[in-house]
């Protein structure tokens, strides 16, 4: 899978929520971005000693967390969509308030979990 590229799209998603459904919310900003707690970007700011993932080994970034990593499968199966890839991520999101708003769970609860266990981890 490609780099994550969704970031250059923030401006006009912010733009497009504003209007139509709503703020953009702390743990949607951080799995659109790739700033917030995923093991590239808590690496790249000296906050982790390594990029790996937690769960799993590979290089945990907001694209690992949310089509690949197996620790959030369980999460991701409750997906009201057959497939979803990187590329139509964004069309997918501003298809439907169900998807946005499954979005909008699926971020909460992931970020959340991984915030805890890393705490209890201490790190
Ligand atoms: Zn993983």
């Amino acid at each position: 899978m490609g780099d994550w590229t969704i970031r250059g799209l923030i401006p006009n998603i912010r733009d497009w929520k504003g209007k139509r459904r709503g703020n953009v919310d702390f743990y949607v900003t951080q799995l659109l971005t790739g700033l917030g707690s995923f093991g590239q970007y808590l690496y790249k700011i000296g906050k982790r000693a390594t990029p790996q993932c937690d769960y799993c080994q590979e290089i945990d970034k907001a694209e690992h967390t949310i089509f690949v990593c197996p620790r959030w499968a369980r999460n991701r199966s409750e997906i009201p969509a057959n497939r979803l890839t990187p590329d139509i991520l964004i069309n997918w999101l501003v298809f439907s308030d169900v998807n946005w708003n499954w979005f909008r769970r699926f971020a909460g609860e992931v970020l959340r979990s991984k915030e805890e266990e890393a705490r209890r981890r201490g790190m």
